[in-house]
This record gives structure tokens, sequence and C-alpha cells, in this order.
């Protein structure tokens, strides 16, 4: 997805006739600098995998990540940080660097409530629960690169601050970050960044995109009634089986119209639920389903457009309704600078050809709190083993990765880091 490069970001030299200054930003370029940064991460690379597989093996759900946040807390003081546990009681985040300019990487926690089916020494020894979406590896690489970068900046080389957040509760909407930003831990951060775990693409391979790359995802429940009757009378009552049909089939279309197309919003019924017996006509029916859209003008949108377009199609039906409509979480949308030094880093570190454009996910997550509140970039990091014939999607019971992607994620969040800091303050002197 390469786009134009932007000489505004990497300057080619310094002003002419000028001491030959080392800028921030030549530094990043330096291979000294990027030397250091895959020498130390390497020296990392077997704790951190051993890392994650005890988060794999312990995985906690949603706001229970006590156990989580201590390990991950426990190896952040070894190395000398301060850590700030967040109030309700998971989650954490660390400041490294004493001044400057701040960008932030967030990982996420919990686990999900699902089996772990997988035969390996690091399976769940939590029943019911594992981590299905990678995010023990999101944690890994996290903690790996605030281990690295506190390195660096003990030894002046960090050309900023950052802010590492381990957020608790990803998986439940509206998610932990909700907590993150009305703590306000987002509220000087310049630029934010993470990884998910993308099965999709082979260990190396990283994709991105600018504009949104995960939908929001809210929660609709709508409840029909009517007086019931018999069914040899549906002209007597109000015909709710039929009513609902009518809602299944016409309220997408309907959506859709108002908020952008089919492109643009996505309407999809998971329930459907009337009626006992054959011959009876309910007095209650009720569906329920998802509404998502990549587009965070047609998600501020969607409550107005959800009651329009019910009022259309049951208006005159006979039947009352009531509508439960959960917000979920805003799209992901990646701003165009934190993409390209996101983009910039993955080919200087990975090549070229390891940078693909990825299509918008109909999925949510739950960093789309923290792009709205500041610029950021969402990198899917390839973590299927080419080895493998078979893909097992996220949330699979067998889900698991090639753990290659943990090193690949520390050197490339630290490049990313060092690189958005040294532009913004370049940016900033200008
Ligand atoms: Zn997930
Ligand atoms: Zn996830």
């Amino acid at each position: 997805m390469r786009e134009a490069q932007d000489d505004e970001v990497f300057p080619e030299s310094a002003q002419p006739g000028s001491e030959p200054v080392q800028s921030a930003t030549d530094s990043v370029t330096s291979p000294d600098l990027k030397r250091l940064i895959d020498d130390f991460s390497a020296e990392y690379e077997d704790s951190l995998i051993s890392f994650r597989r005890k988060l794999h093996a312990g995985p906690e759900l949603s706001f229970q990540e006590f156990a989580t946040t201590d390990a991950v807390a426990e190896r952040l003081t070894q190395a000398g940080l301060s850590t700030h546990r967040l109030p309700s009681g998971t989650g954490l985040f660390c400041d490294i660097g004493v001044a400057g300019t701040r960008v932030a990487l967030r990982a996420d926690l919990d686990a999900l409530a699902m089996p772990d089916g997988k035969a390996v020494p690091y399976r769940s020894q939590n029943d019911g629960v594992a981590h299905a979406c990678g995010h023990d590896v999101h944690t890994s690489i996290v903690l790996g690169a605030a281990l690295v970068l506190s390195r660096l900046s003990e030894m002046g080389l960090l050309p900023g601050q950052l802010r590492v957040i381990f957020e608790p509760g990803e998986e439940q909407v509206p998610g932990g970050a909700v907590e993150v930003v009305e703590l306000g831990l987002l509220r000087d951060i310049a630029m934010v960044f993470a990884v998910h775990c993308d099965p999709k693409l082979d260990v190396g391979v990283v994709g991105s995109r600018v504009g949104p790359i995960t939908s929001a995802a809210d929660r609709v429940e709508v409840t029909l009634h009517g007086p019931g009757g018999h069914t040899a009378r549906p002209n007597l009552t109000v015909d709710l089986v039929a009513l609902m049909a009518r809602l299944i089939q016409e309220l997408p279309d309907k959506l859709e119209a108002r908020l952008g197309g089919p492109q643009n919003c996505r309407m999809v019924f998971g329930a459907a639920h009337a009626g006992d017996a054959v011959n009876v006509i309910p007095a209650t029916a009720v569906v329920g389903g998802s509404l998502r859209t990549p587009d965070l003008v047609a998600w501020d949108s969607a409550p107005r457009a959800l009651t329009e377009s019910l009022e259309e199609i049951l208006g005159d039906s006979g039947a009352s309704w009531e509508v439960i409509h959960v917000r979920g979480v805003p799209p992901v949308t990646n701003d165009s600078g934190a993409a390209e030094i996101a983009a910039q880093c993955v080919q200087d570190l990975l090549g070229q050809d390891a940078l693909v454009k990825t299509e918008h996910s109909w999925g949510g997550d739950s960093f789309g709190w923290m792009t709205k509140e500041t610029r950021g970039a969402f990198l899917r990091l390839g973590t299927h083993d080419p080895k493998q014939d078979t893909r097992l999607d996220l949330h699979h019971r067998q889900f698991d990765v090639a753990e290659e992607a943990i090193l690949i994620g520390v050197r490339l969040l630290c490049r990313t880091a060092v690189s958005a800091l040294s532009e913004l303050q370049e940016s900033s002197s200008r």
C-alpha cells in the first residue's frame, strides 16, 4: 500500500551551509539505532516467547485480568519502570522517557470465554477460557517494546516520551479503552499505535490501510407486541410472525439506504424468536442482530437511522415495539500520517513486499476509541506459519500463531514509536 513518499516526513539533508547536525529523524534512519533496537529486541525474544506461553496457559476473561496485569507489571518493575494500574483493577500503563513529544503503544490483555482446543504444552489451564484472539501475543510485543525502548531512553536515544497502555476488557463492549480515554491517558499523546494478529497473512507480512480498518459494531434488539390471536383469523389481530419476517427482510435495506449503501452498512440478524403453538398468533416477538459500519459519520447517524427505519416498517402495523440499541465501539480509523510512518518502518524492516493493503474488516476493536481521540494506526501483523496447511481464523478454538511474529512485532513497534517521535519533534521544531 505504498503511498508517494512524503519528503517532509523524511527530509534528506540539513539546510545548506548549516552544521551537519544529526537530527532525531536522521537518527531513526541511522543504521546504529536500528541495529540497537534489533539487537536489544533479539535479546528478549526467548523470554518474550516464554512470557506469551505463560499468558496463553493462564488466560483471563475481560476485566478479570488480575494475574496478567501483575505479570506485566512485574516485568516492567524489574526493568526499573514505574507502572500504574487502572482504577477499575486490571490493566495498566507505564511512561518511559522524561520529556518531550509523546506517543503510545497499546496492547489488550483479555481472553475469550471458549475452550482451547489445541494439544500444545502451553494450552489453556483455565477451563472455558482461551487466548484465541492473540491478545497474549500483543501483550508480549508491547512489553518487549517497553523493555527495549526504556534501554534506549537510558542511553539518551529516545527522542521524546513513550506511554505503553495495556488495556483490559477489549473483547467486551464498549471495551476497556473507554476507561483509558476517560482517565485522560491519551490527552497528550500525539500518536498511538497497535498491532493485531492476522492469521490471513503469513508471518513477516503486515497489513495496513489509511482510513477505517475495522467497523463499528452495535447490538440491536427489537421486541414487537400485539394482541395475539387465532391463526384462522389474522385479520382480527396483528400477525406478529409475518411482521417479524417483514422487519428482518426490510430493515437492512432501509438502514443501508440511510447510511451510505451496502459497502457502508451491514445489519445482520442472529436471533429471531416468536410463538410456540403452530395455530396461535403470538403476542410477542423478538429479533436481534448487529449493525456494523466502518464509517464514523454513519455510526453517529445510526440511532436516528434505526428509529426512522423502524417507524417506516412498523408504523402502520398496529403493533407496538421497543428497541434496545447498545452502542459498540467506533471504527478504528488509521490516520494517514501515522499509517505512513508505520508503513515506512514495515518496509524498512521487512522489505517492500512485506506491506500489503488490507480491506477494512466488519469486525470491531476497542482501539477505535483511541483513534477517535488521537491520531493513530492499527497494523495487521501476519501470524500464519506458511509451513502449516490450515489457516485458522481468530476466535477459532485451535487458533495459534507462528511465534516469530513476536520479535517482528517488537522491532516494528520500537522502530515505529521512535520514528513517530522523531517526525513529530521535527515538525514541531520547524
Ligand atoms: Zn477478538
Ligand atoms: Zn482481538
